[in-house]
C-alpha cells in the first residue's frame, strides 16, 4: 500500500462482526491494518448489541480503534475493504450478517463527501453501538461538522438499542 503523504492523521474506525468467531476477526483485522500502514494507537472495549436496521440476525460485537496513518482517505478505504474481503466477508443483503465490517467514522477533521466515501460517517450520531465504543477512545473529540463532542452526541443519541460491555 503506497504512503503518499508524510503527514500522519488520526483516524477512528469501527469494527463490527456478527458471524463466526467474532473476536478473532477483530484480532486479524488489527494485524492486517498494521501490515497495511496503520499504527493502532488506542482500542475501545468490545461491546455487544442487537442488530440495527435489519433485526433478524445474530447480535453484533463492535469495537472502535484510533489509528495513526499516512494513508489518504480513499487509500484507507481500499485497505479496509481489502481486509473485509480477506476475512471472508460476502456482500449480499444490505445491513446483513457479516464476518467483519470496518467503517471509517472520522478521518482527522476532514470532511469527505463522495459516492464511495462519506466521512464523518453519516450514521454516527444515530448509532449508540458506534458512539459507545468511540467514546472509550475519543470522548472529548469534537465532531467536525456537528461541533459536538462524542460524549455530547451520545447524551442525545436517539438509538434505543442497548449496548452491553462484552466480557471475555
Ligand atoms: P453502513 O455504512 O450504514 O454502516 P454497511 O457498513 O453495511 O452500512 P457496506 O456494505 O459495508 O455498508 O458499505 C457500503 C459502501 O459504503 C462501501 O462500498 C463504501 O464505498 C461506502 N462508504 C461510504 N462511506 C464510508 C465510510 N465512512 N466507511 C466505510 N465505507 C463507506
Ligand atoms: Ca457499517
Ligand atoms: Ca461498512
Amino acid at each position: 500500500m503506497p504512503h503518499s503523504s508524510l503527514l500522519t492523521t488520526k483516524v477512528y474506525l469501527l469494527l463490527g462482526s456478527n458471524e463466526g468467531n467474532r473476536l478473532e476477526w477483530f484480532d486479524k483485522a488489527m494485524d492486517l491494518l498494521r501490515a497495511g500502514g496503520c499504527v493502532v494507537v488506542a482500542q475501545s472495549a468490545v461491546y455487544e448489541t442487537a442488530a440495527w436496521g435489519k433485526e433478524d440476525q445474530p447480535d453484533f460485537l463492535n469495537m472502535a480503534l484510533c489509528v495513526a496513518t499516512t494513508l489518504l482517505p480513499l487509500q484507507l478505504l481500499a485497505l479496509t475493504q481489502s481486509i473485509e474481503h480477506q476475512l471472508g466477508r460476502q456482500r449480499t443483503v444490505k445491513w446483513g450478517q457479516r464476518t467483519l465490517d470496518i467503517d471509517i467514522l472520522l478521518y482527522g477533521n476532514e470532511v469527505v463527501d463522495t459516492p464511495a466515501l462519506q466521512v464523518p460517517h453519516p450514521q454516527l450520531p444515530n448509532r449508540r453501538f458506534a458512539l459507545v465504543p468511540l467514546a472509550d477512545v475519543a470522548a472529548n473529540l469534537v465532531h467536525p461538522t456537528l461541533h459536538t463532542t462524542i460524549s455530547g452526541l451520545l447524551a442525545v443519541c436517539p438509538d434505543a438499542l442497548a449496548v452491553r460491555k462484552y466480557e471475555f
